[in-house]
């Protein structure tokens, strides 16, 4: 990949999120401070200087800004207030647009106008959808469960495989990676070690396991909800092991979210002090969906549904929303390309080993 300069490459990033980096001079203080940053893997110094420079293609190759789990601790000490960790997050937010075949996260990340309208859309939707059934429970949620199902499916499908096979080429083919098979495969549980455990969070701050934790419970619960509701019919079901299970995994989602919102409200810490339209979006939807979820099984529970289908077209709206823009387009995708992300570094150091 050439290192061509883009003058307005610093312009664009702005426009996702990035703020005050080029005040940096250059001292090295966010590099020799991050717990993440190695010799042979080393950020977030060399992502400011290269955004700064603006040599966009040199990024889009990059997989650093992924190896980053924002703890803040160099925007903490970087002397010139450059906000390095917010710099490594708008990259991110810029390479979910760069990876994205259609376009749509792009227009997401950059315009809150079209957020807006595409949400409003989906609502839209979601009552006409209720209206050509008569707002009919029964018919409802038994088209809600199948939409659930298929929307998982063609997400995938449609913009994770296509997306990915992007990040691949833009990170590893183009940069002329020189992989095996057999580097692929040796280091496959990377991918999986990862997207579970997110175990970097961790190292990366040393001091607050708790963020951590809060991380990894919410990634266990989201994911067992999903299969719960999915899968088990968490709505349709009587068994008594199902709907316990849904609702601890919903009251889980609901607990941890509302304290990531808090927290962002607070600003307490570094990576709460830039959210962006994203965050909070990415935040509240997750806090919504475990609370209507859990909501819509009491309504059942205690047979008021009946009479209060409003509670379920709520939580109807808030998982269409969820499912085809926030999962695909925003924030959610970080998740999985954060994942793709260490299992690619994983390969290119394997090979690198090999060459040497
Ligand atoms: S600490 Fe700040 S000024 Fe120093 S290299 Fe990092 S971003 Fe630049
Ligand atoms: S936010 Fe934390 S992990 Fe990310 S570059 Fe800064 S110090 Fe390293």
């Amino acid at each position: 990949m050439t290192s061509k300069i883009n003058p307005a490459f610093q312009d664009k990033l702005k426009k996702y999120g990035a703020v005050n980096f080029n005040a940096c001079y250059n001292c090295g203080t966010c590099t020799a401070v991050c717990s993440l940053s190695t010799p042979e893997e080393s950020f977030p110094r060399e992502m400011v200087r290269l955004s700064s420079l603006g040599l966009e293609n040199d990024i889009k190759s990059s997989l650093k800004p992924w190896e980053c789990y924002y703890c803040g601790e160099c925007t903490e000490n970087c002397p010139q207030t450059a906000n390095p960790g917010e710099l490594m997050m708008s990259l991110r937010r810029w390479l979910t647009a760069v990876y994205d075949w259609t376009g749509l996260s792009g227009l997401l990340y950059r315009s809150l106008a079209f957020t807006i309208s595409a949400l409003s859309l989906v609502l839209i939707g979601v009552l006409v959808f209720g209206n050509a059934l008569s707002f009919q429970l029964t018919e409802m949620m038994h088209y809600g469960h199948l939409f659930e199902m298929y929307v998982v499916f063609a997400v995938l499908v449609i913009i994770f495989i296509p997306n990915i096979a992007r990040m691949w080429n833009f990170t590893i083919l183009k940069p002329k990676v020189k992989a095996n098979l057999r580097i692929y495969i040796k280091s496959l549980p990377d991918l999986f070690i990862h997207m579970f455990t997110q175990k970097r969070a961790k190292d990366c701050d040393k001091e607050d396991n708790f963020r951590w934790l809060e991380h990894f419970i919410l990634v266990l619960a989201y994911l067992s909800l999903l299969f719960t509701t999915v899968f088990l019919n968490w709505f349709g079901t009587n068994s008594f092991f199902v709907v316990v299970l849904g609702y601890v995994e919903s009251f889980f989602v609901f607990v941890i979210t509302t304290d990531f919102v808090s927290s962002r409200i607070k600003k307490a810490k570094a990576l709460n002090k830039f959210s962006q339209p994203s965050d909070w979006l990415f935040v509240i939807w997750l806090m919504l969906m475990g609370l209507t979820a859990f909501l819509v099984r009491v309504f059942i529970d205690t047979q008021i549904i009946d009479n209060n289908v409003w509670m379920y077209i709520v939580h109807l709206t808030v998982l269409a929303q969820w499912a085809v823009i926030i999962v695909p387009f925003g924030k959610w995708s970080h998740f999985l390309y954060r994942s793709f992300g260490m299992y690619f570094s994983r390969i290119k150091a394997e090979s690198e080993k090999r060459r040497n």
